[in-house]
């Protein structure tokens, strides 16, 4: 199983790989892939400041092997492993959240790419829609400090991950570096 945020290239650019040859090939070719519908819809047909961010040769070869599952909206692809559609970066983002019993991490992507991001008010220059972008990582918050969930944030180098309290503090969890 492989689980993106969305299918801008740094985020989905493992999909793929080139073989010995040169070729474009699948990287995991046993893995069910699952995408948003809406996320693959429009990355295929985005707008010109997204066109540079979505390389088809990443994730249109995974359609053609017939490895992707297309999801619309919330799901629980497997017991413990759900798909939250958020939109906000882009129209079919989401975050990636397990859970075991009491226990729960989530892989926020761009939704809080990095610590600075925890900030209610700071956004990714990449947003498409800034107030979806900010309504959704506010209800993530909220959870994450309810909960002590683990937050795992898509493009922090120093303190990949760690918990945040109501208050907005963030305790790194010392033993994730990215
Ligand atoms: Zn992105």
């Amino acid at each position: 199983m492989v689980l993106s945020t969305h299918l801008h290239w740094d985020h989905a650019g493992g999909f793929t790989r080139l073989s010995p040859g040169g070729q474009v090939e699948v990287t995991f070719p046993k893995a069910r892939h699952y995408v948003q519908r809406r996320e693959w819809d429009f990355a295929l047909d985005s707008d010109p400041r997204s066109r540079a961010a979505y390389l088809a040769d990443d994730f249109v070869p995974v359609a053609d092997a017939g490895l992707v599952e297309f999801v619309d909206g919330d799901a629980e692809i497997l017991p413990g492993v759900e798909l939250r559609l958020t939109g906000g970066h882009t129209p079919g983002n989401q975050v990636v959240i397990f859970r075991s019993g009491e226990l729960a991490a989530a892989m926020t992507g761009d939704l809080i790419g990095t610590t600075p991001h925890l900030r209610r008010a700071w956004n990714s220059g990449g947003d498409l829609d800034v107030v979806r972008a900010l309504q959704e990582k506010g209800r993530l918050l909220d959870e994450a400090a309810a909960h002590r969930w683990l937050l795992v944030l898509g493009h922090e180098s120093e303190q990949a991950a760690g918990y945040v309290s109501p208050e907005g503090e963030w305790t790194p969890e010392p033993g994730l570096r990215a």
